[in-house]
């Protein structure tokens, strides 16, 4: 076939994506959601009809002859080329996720999945923190809340700062606009803020940070993972680029680490480079994530997609059970201080409750208003010390110990022994993180039964003992057990 044919085909294609996506976009959260991209035409005519989204376990695709071939690799037809680039299962997962985070905000959104969180931030700061070609030796610096994730942390100050000598301004109060511009200069490259933050749930006034990058024309970067698009939309209020470590709330079964990048179409940045700029991820996917190769497995896609179809319902039942908890860890005395966005005593609550709603409650039956969700994600400071801390935390027999959060069942961690046990004593008093704080993610069961079992635990701290029983054999191998031994 000629070239050309082959062009007017793509252009005919492309023409019947852009109406459907046009169409999909005027749909509610919760219908994008189940959807997504994939449509029932796009079944039949190449997936022998299945009702669930391709998982080609393939490593790279076939083409008709050279023409077709040459104008794939051009990038010049829809094409996926070779699952280090992209895959059916990818594009899916990618177009799901940007259609959420630009969810009826009037602008388009691109996105680019990574194979984790860390992965997203690296992927996405990356680009901007190149050195000036026509001068090598111009210092670099970007500006990031103090309050970050253990992780970001980690990659901000080690391999950023103290490897490739690109200094981390830090903001200590994220609140205070003043301090943000003080730490500008020309040779700041992007601001980058966490919120809510893991764990202490810090929150910034976002429109007023972004107009502060604007002002100085570079991209405003946010860490939305703990918010999730069911609860909080960056991009709609001054956001260039939403990181999601879709491993967390988005994932919420816990079925593998994955992440992603969600950028608006012409960003701001003071980089001489018009492809970066009109469509980042778009950029990214088809050079520099094509040489660096940080993609995902299309299984891991596909479980993420199955999960994100019921994103809001969960993200709302979350959201209500960790209020409960809040309230009744709030009122009890081995409690020194709880974080949690939702509680009125909360000096963020304000600030939160300007952002965090859940998405279409208006349009629910249920609420028929807009309704404020904080999310599945509290800490809290038990009185006594580390080794009471510790003590409690060892009692829970219902909350899993586990360094994760966003989980269909609560789980909980102590994050200066685990998520950030590496940045050390004065990294922990940076990003507010005492010995005595857990870190708990309320899942989707009855909080009457969490609430249950964080009074048992509590109740080590007036010396009550717990009594943990350990049973000799998992139930999941007696039935084999027995049949090998016969009564
Ligand atoms: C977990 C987490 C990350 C890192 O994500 P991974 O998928 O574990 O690599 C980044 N940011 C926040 C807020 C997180 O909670």
């Amino acid at each position: 076939m000629s070239k050309q044919k082959y062009l007017d085909a793509a252009k005919r294609a492309m023409e019947w994506h852009a109406e459907y996506r046009k169409d999909l976009r005027n749909c509610r959260f919760d219908t994008i959601a189940v959807h997504g991209l994939y449509s029932m035409q796009e079944a039949l005519d190449f997936n022998q009809g299945s009702i669930i989204e391709p998982m080609y376990l393939s490593t790279s695709q076939a083409y008709r002859d050279s023409d077709e071939m040459e104008l794939a690799l051009g990038y010049q037809i829809p094409t996926w080329c070779y699952s280090r680039i992209g895959n059916p299962s990818m594009y899916y997962l990618e177009g799901l996720l940007a259609l959420l985070e630009e969810y009826h905000s009037g602008f388009e959104a691109s996105c680019l999945a990574t194979s984790s969180g860390m992965s997203a931030i690296r992927t996405a700061t990356e680009e901007f923190l190149h050195p000036d070609p026509q001068d090598p030796k111009r210092p670099r610096n970007f500006v990031a809340t103090s309050q970050v994730y253990g992780g970001t942390y980690q990659q901000f100050s080690v391999r950023r700062d103290a490897e490739d000598k690109v200094e981390w301004r830090k903001v200590i109060n994220s609140n205070d606009l003043a301090e943000w511009e003080s730490l500008i200069d020309e040779n700041t490259r992007f601001l980058y803020g966490e919120m809510p933050s893991n764990p202490t749930l810090a929150f910034f006034d976002l429109e007023k940070v972004a107009a502060l990058a604007h002002k100085h024309g570079i991209p405003m970067i946010v860490d939305a993972t703990v918010a999730s698009p069911a609860l909080m939309r960056p991009l709609a209020h001054g956001a260039d680029i939403v990181i999601q470590s879709v491993t967390k709330s988005l994932c919420t079964s816990g079925f593998g680490v994955a992440g992603a990048i969600i950028a608006k179409k012409n960003i701001p940045c003071k980089l001489d480079n018009d492809a970066l700029k009109a469509d980042f991820c778009a950029y990214l996917k088809m050079l520099p994530a094509r040489d660096n190769g940080p993609n995902l497995t299309p299984q891991q896609c596909i479980l993420i997609i199955n999960d994100v179809r019921t994103l809001r319902m969960k993200m709302d039942a979350m959201s209500r059970n960790t209020m409960k908890v809040a309230q009744f860890l709030e009122q009890h005395k081995g409690i020194e201080k709880v974080n949690y966005l939702g509680l009125e005593s909360c000096p963020l609550h304000t600030v939160a409750s300007k952002y965090m709603f859940l998405v279409d409650a208006e349009h629910d039956e249920l609420y028929g208003k807009p309704v404020n969700r904080y999310g599945h994600l509290m800490s809290f400071e038990v009185k006594g010390g580390a080794q009471a801390t510790r003590d409690v935390f060892d009692a829970f027999t219902r909350i899993w110990r586990a360094t994760d959060l966003g989980r269909i069942k609560s789980v909980a961690t102590i994050p200066a022994i685990s998520t950030h046990s590496q940045q050390g004593e004065e990294g922990r008093k940076l990003a507010a993180i005492p010995s005595t704080l857990i870190r708990l993610s309320v899942g989707a069961e009855h909080p009457d039964d969490v609430i249950r079992d964080l009074d048992c635990a509590l109740g080590v701290l007036d010396g009550k003992p717990v009594v943990h029983t350990t049973p000799e054999y998992s139930a999941g191998g007696a039935s084999s057990a027995l049949l090998r031994n016969p009564v």
